[in-house]
C-alpha cells in the first residue's frame, strides 16, 4: 500500500488530489494488463478478445487541456486543478497526460496577469476577472486555440494582451474570451467573443478534417482515436454498396469516414450543436452522401424501424450510460448485418451485447484500444452479426 503511494507521488506529485489517473503507480505494460483481463473477463460468454491496441507513447496525449484559476492567500496568482470533489485549486505547471505545449501556454497566461493588471476570479467573493483557461490542440495541423473563461466580458488591452501572449507562443492560432458569469461548476458560459483569428481550429483525423470550437465535442487522444476508427471501419467491412447509420455520432467523426466506402450514411445525435459541427464538417469534406439527424438514436431508430427503412451496418457509439432498451429494440426489428459497437463503458457495452444476443445476433470479434492512458478507462470495439440468414 505504502510503495504504492510513493509510486504514485514519484510519478506526479499531485495525483492523489486529483484523481485523474488511477493507474499512474503501475508501469504501462501493467496497465494494459490490467485492462486486457478486465476486458476479456466481462466478454468470457461472447468472444475472446484481440489484443490490446497500446499506445507507443502514452505521455502528454490530451489534445484538451484546461486550468483553473485562482489566488494564494497572499493574492498572487495560481492555475491548475480543483481538488477532487473539492473547489479548492491545486497548482499544477505540467501533468503527465497534457499535451505539454498546452501546459506551457497556461504557464505563460499566469505570468502575464500582473502586468495586465487581470485579476484571478475568487470564488468566494465573486470579485477577479480569469476563470478558467482551456486549450485545445489540431494534433495533425499544430493549430492551437486558448479560451479564455472570463466572469464579465472586459478584458483590459486585449489586443495587446494577445499580442505578448503570441510573441511567446506563435504557434497559438485561435484567442476566444468565454464569458461566463454563474456560479456554477460548468467551465464554459453560454457568451463568445472571438479576439484573435478564425474562433476555431481544424484537426485531420483519418483524412478527414474537422473542425473544433470551444465547445464542441472530440476525441482527447487522437493518436488512438485514428487506430479506433480504423479498427471500426475494418469490422464494418464496407464494400461501397451499404446504408450505414452512425447512431450517437457526435460531430459525424465515423459516418463521414465511413462515407467513402458506403452508398449512404446517416447520422443521428441529440446535441444541436454537435449536429451543427457535423453538417459543416461534411460541407467542408465536400462528403455529399451524408445526412444529419438532431433526435433521440432510439426514437430515430424506431422510426426508420416503423417506415420500413433498410440498414445494412450500424455503428453505435453510445455515452458511458450505453444504449436504451427503445434504441435496442428498435435495432432488433430492423435488423442491419452489421453491428459495430464502440464503447467508453465495457459494463454497459456488456448489457447491451446480452440484449441483442438473446434476440438473433451474434458477437463475431472484440478489441480494446488504449485511449486514456494511465487512468482506469477502457474503450472497445465489438463487431456483431445476425444469426437469422
Ligand atoms: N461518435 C462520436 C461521439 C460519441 S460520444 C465520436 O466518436 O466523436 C456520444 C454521443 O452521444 C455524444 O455526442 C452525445 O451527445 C450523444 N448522445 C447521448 N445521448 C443520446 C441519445 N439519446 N440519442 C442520440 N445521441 C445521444
Amino acid at each position: 500500500m505504502q510503495q504504492r503511494e510513493e509510486k504514485r507521488k514519484k510519478a506526479c506529485p499531485v495525483s492523489n488530489k486529483c484523481g485523474g489517473c488511477q493507474f499512474i503507480h503501475k508501469s504501462y505494460e501493467e496497465q494494459i494488463q490490467v485492462k486486457s483481463t478486465i476486458f476479456r473477463k466481462l466478454m468470457e460468454n461472447y468472444c475472446k478478445p484481440e489484443p490490446m491496441i497500446t499506445m507507443e507513447q502514452p505521455e502528454h496525449y490530451r489534445n484538451k487541456v484546461h486550468a483553473v484559476f485562482g489566488e494564494d492567500r497572499r493574492h498572487n496568482a495560481i492555475s491548475g486543478i480543483y481538488e477532487q470533489k473539492s473547489h479548492r485549486i491545486v497548482p499544477v505547471d505540467s501533468c503527465l497526460i497534457e499535451n505539454k505545449k498546452a501546459d506551457e501556454i497556461i504557464v505563460s497566461i499566469r505570468g502575464l496577469l500582473k502586468s495586465f493588471k487581470i485579476r484571478p476570479y475568487n470564488e468566494d467573493t465573486g470579485y477577479g476577472l480569469l476563470r478558467h483557461v482551456l486549450i485545445r490542440v489540431g494534433h495533425a495541423t499544430g493549430e492551437i486555440m486558448v479560451v479564455l473563461v472570463l466572469s464579465s466580458p472586459m478584458l483590459p488591452s486585449k489586443k495587446n494582451f494577445v499580442k505578448a501572449l503570441r510573441t511567446i507562443h506563435p504557434e497559438i492560432t485561435t484567442v476566444v474570451v468565454n464569458v461566463n458569469d454563474k456560479d456554477t461548476s460548468l467551465v464554459l458560459g453560454e457568451k463568445e467573443q472571438v479576439i484573435y483569428g478564425k474562433g476555431y481550429i481544424e484537426d485531420k483525423l483519418c483524412g478527414k478534417t474537422f473542425r473544433i470550437s470551444p465547445k464542441s465535442f472530440y476525441q482527447v487522444n487522437p493518436v488512438q482515436t485514428e487506430k479506433l476508427y480504423a479498427k471500426a471501419m475494418e469490422y464494418a467491412h464496407l464494400t461501397g454498396k451499404e446504408v450505414v447509420l452512425d447512431a450517437y455520432c457526435g460531430t459525424g467523426t465515423i459516418g463521414m469516414i465511413a462515407s467513402d466506402h458506403a452508398a449512404r450514411v446517416i447520422g443521428v445525435e441529440l446535441n444541436r450543436d454537435a449536429v451543427r459541427d457535423a453538417i459543416n464538417n461534411a460541407k467542408c469534406n465536400q462528403i455529399s452522401n451524408i445526412r444529419f439527424y438532431q433526435n433521440d438514436a432510439g426514437k430515430f431508430l424506431l422510426e426508420m424501424a416503423r417506415q420500413g427503412e433498410k440498414l445494412d451496418v450500424l455503428f453505435m457509439d453510445p455515452p458511458r450510460s450505453g444504449s436504451s432498451e427503445e434504441f435496442l429494440k428498435a435495432v432488433t426489428e430492423v435488423k442491419p448485418n452489421r453491428i459495430v459497437y464502440i464503447s467508453c463503458n465495457p459494463e454497459t457495452l456488456v448489457r447491451d451485447l446480452k440484449f441483442l444476443v438473446k434476440r438473433n445476433y451474434k458477437v463475431v470479434k472484440s478489441v480494446a484500444v488504449d485511449m486514456f492512458p494511465f487512468t482506469d478507462h477502457v474503450e472497445t470495439v465489438v463487431l456483431m452479426s445476425r444469426t437469422d440468414r
